[in-house]
């Protein structure tokens, strides 16, 4: 009796004891918040080597509003202001950015023509629900990708929708390259960019920055539902003094549209 019962410590030991609760990869992992970025908040907070610990793929930017990050298969990159593509290493902070792991629950091949609005409608369609978060991708050709990126600013920071007046813009024919970022629900305002948010990057990696239009022609559509949020606040500095209690709705649109 004492033995088996020993026996059957051991065995429930081993399968729920000792082994590791399996790790949640379906995680938006977010640093600061879009209202911080919006009132000028660009002080790095984050290196890619932390930020890497928590997802593969993403978008954001960098310290001091030096460009537009994507990430993709574990590669991250910076368009700057110039319209090319640098390398990220691993000692360079992000003010804000959000990652997660890429593991695609849904896979649409997509042929038809059509603007960024009618693909926006065609992927939310594809959504299980208003009320999680999704990483979406976009690989293929497309005829027409319109991007921004943000030049690097310096103390006192401009807030961003004075620095976007003077983005410059950049944009490509007949290109293959992949779109990447996030779909988030309404609820997330403040926080971060409700609704689609992406970012883009030629085949060639060469030129890309934050989407502002596109017409898809032949892509594949890559879904990952993501129902868990991580957030790591910037530590004392510029954040724990601006005032971030105001909406600012208006501002968001300019800034990111
Ligand atoms: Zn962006």
């Amino acid at each position: 009796m004492i033995r088996s019962l020993l026996l059957l410590t051991i065995l429930f030991v081993s399968l729920f004891g000792c082994s590791h609760p399996k790790e949640n990869r379906d995680v938006l992992f977010q640093t600061s918040t879009i209202n911080a970025l919006l009132e000028g908040v660009y002080d790095g907070n984050t290196t890619f080597k932390e930020l890497k610990e928590h997802g593969d793929f993403g978008i954001g930017t960098f310290n001091g509003l030096d460009g537009e990050m994507i990430g993709l298969e574990n590669k991250f990159y910076q368009i700057k202001a110039d319209g090319k593509v640098y390398p990220v290493d691993d000692g360079m902070k992000t003010s804000f950015a959000m990652v997660t792991f890429f593991e695609p629950d849904k896979t649409v091949l997509l042929d038809k023509s059509m603007d960024c609005k009618q693909m926006e409608q065609y992927v939310d369609n594809l959504l299980l629900t208003q009320n999680i978060f999704y990483a979406v991708r976009i690989e293929g050709d497309f005829t027409y990708i319109k991007t921004r990126s943000v030049p690097r600013q310096n103390k006192p920071y401009l807030r961003l929708v004075e620095v976007v007046k003077s983005q410059p813009t950049f944009e490509f024919h007949n290109v293959k390259g992949t779109i990447g970022g996030f779909w988030l629900p309404d609820y997330m305002k403040g926080i971060n960019v409700p609704g689609y948010h992406f970012h883009f990057i030629t085949d060639n990696k060469k030129a890309g920055g934050h989407l502002l239009d596109c017409k898809v022609k032949d892509v594949r559509i890559e879904i990952d539902y993501t129902p868990s949020f991580y957030i790591i606040l910037p530590g004392q500095g510029e954040f724990y003094k601006t005032d971030l209690t105001r909406g600012k709705q208006k501002e968001l649109e300019r800034v990111e549209k």
